[in-house]
């Protein structure tokens, strides 16, 4: 039986990973070793249960009591905290989904890649954050990473049959987000609700903000970049207002391949799931005529600071990604916690980015765990100071 692990079972990339493996015939088909959550504990015991998972592991310590009880009888083994996640990390699995958001998911993902699992790999911010540690990480344990954000499952499935030499160019597609069509002055306004009224996806809070700031695409031209291995000028942006095309790569007789269908996770989860089988999913089917038409439209930069800034980043290299995730990550709890208005969190990344980047100058080095949770650590404390300083200043006034 096929062993796997779910980790951030109970976010939306976990719930659709959930619904997949129920579908598929859950405990009949495949053991499951770790199922992973946080808050929610009643959802987490519940699918645990489910799939007699080996072990349910909650984030939070104090939640551990209570998993307990929800998990008495059951046999199955209940722990808390990020040293018990990476453990069971550690554990055996033939595939292993990394759905935890935030830098939280990246020492999971490298504890399940040294194992030499398949890591269905849905955390970005552990590519953008140490994307060259991971690569090397798979390649020394032959470990696999197949992506699951949907744009870059779309360029992995167009580049399945082809030679990497032979591509020009990967067009990353952008819905462009909830605030796509306010005004640009308008948008130092715009509060945690408006910015969570996505157009066409439903996803977890935090990914969802990111995608009207577009420093959830920012990010995903760096994961790119790690995952394809194509240099920072062969990645495009292009604002598709329906995400009917999931992203293209152009080769270099001008012809582009292009990967379509409805938005909806399940199928990006389902072919890593599944790969290297394409198997039938609960998926939607793309009526194109009823579509009727698909538009296009350059990205405005003045518009999009955050795409400005991911190519910062990757010139900088070294630890700038460790930088760039982690400043975005406090600018994101700022506009969350209503420190910071919507249009101040690119200028907190930029600020903190542009210091590390003056500290440590450019480098090509790979650098090591340690380093990297250290430019992690260091980020967020400078970025918490800065957005302190900034909270009240004018929009776009920068510090
Ligand atoms: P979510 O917020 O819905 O779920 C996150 C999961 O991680 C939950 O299980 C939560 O309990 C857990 N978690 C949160 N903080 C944690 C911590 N510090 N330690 C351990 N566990 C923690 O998020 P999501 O939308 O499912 O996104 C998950 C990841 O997948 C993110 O990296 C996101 O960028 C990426 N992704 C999501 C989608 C999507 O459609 N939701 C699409 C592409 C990529
Ligand atoms: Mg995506």
């Amino acid at each position: 039986m096929r062993r796997i692990s779910v980790f951030g079972a109970t976010g939306s990339v976990g719930e659709s990973t959930f619904d997949l493996i129920r579908r598929a015939g859950g405990a009949q088909t495949y053991h499951t070793v770790a199922l992973t959550g946080g808050h929610n504990i009643a959802r987490l015991a519940e699918m645990a249960r489910e799939l007699r998972a080996e072990i349910a592991i909650t984030a939070h310590e104090a939640h551990l009591p209570d998993l307990r009880a929800l998990l008495a009888g059951s046999g199955i083994e209940a722990a808390a905290g990020a040293e018990a996640i990476a453990e069971a990390a550690a554990r055996p699995a033939d595939w292993v989904m990394s759905a935890i958001v935030g830098a939280a998911g990246l020492v999971p993902g490298l504890c399940a890649l040294r194992q030499g699992t398949t890591l269905a790999l849905a955390n970005k911010e552990s590519l953008v954050t140490a994307g060259p540690l991971m690569m090397q990480t798979a390649e020394l344990h032959g470990a696999r990473i197949l992506p699951v954000d949907s744009e870059h499952s779309a360029i992995f499935q167009s580049l399945m049959a082809e030679d990497m030499t032979r591509v020009d160019r990967i067009i990353l597609t952008a819905s462009g987000g909830a605030l796509r069509d306010w005004p640009l002055e308008a948008l130092q306004n715009a509060t945690v609700k408006d910015a969570l009224n996505h157009p066409n996806w439903s996803m977890g809070p935090r990914i969802t903000i990111d995608s009207a700031s577009m420093f959830n695409k920012a990010m995903e031209v760096i994961e790119a970049r790690e995952l394809f291995g194509v240099r920072p000028d062969q990645i495009e942006v292009i604002i598709h207002p329906e995400s009917i095309i999931h992203s293209m790569v152009g080769f270099c007789d001008g012809g582009i391949i292009a990967h379509m269908g409805v938005p909806d996770m399940r199928h990006p989860i389902g072919f890593a799931l599944n790969w290297p089988e394409r198997a039938p999913l609960p998926v939607a089917r793309l009526d194109l005529a009823k579509l009727a038409r698909m538009s296009f439209a350059e990205p405005d930069m003045a518009r999009y600071p955050a795409l400005r800034l991911a190519r910062e980043a990757m010139a900088a290299r070294g630890l700038a990604g460790a930088a760039f995730n982690a400043a975005k990550e406090i600018a994101l709890d700022c506009f969350i916690g209503g420190t910071l208005g919507f249009a101040q969190m690119s200028d907190l990344v930029e600020a903190s980015l542009a210091a590390v980047c003056t500290e440590f100058g450019p480098s090509d080095a790979v650098s090591g765990l340690d380093d990297v949770l250290a430019m992690d650590e260091l980020t967020r404390g400078r970025s918490r100071d800065l957005a302190a300083k900034m909270a009240g200043n004018p929009v776009g006034a920068g510090l």
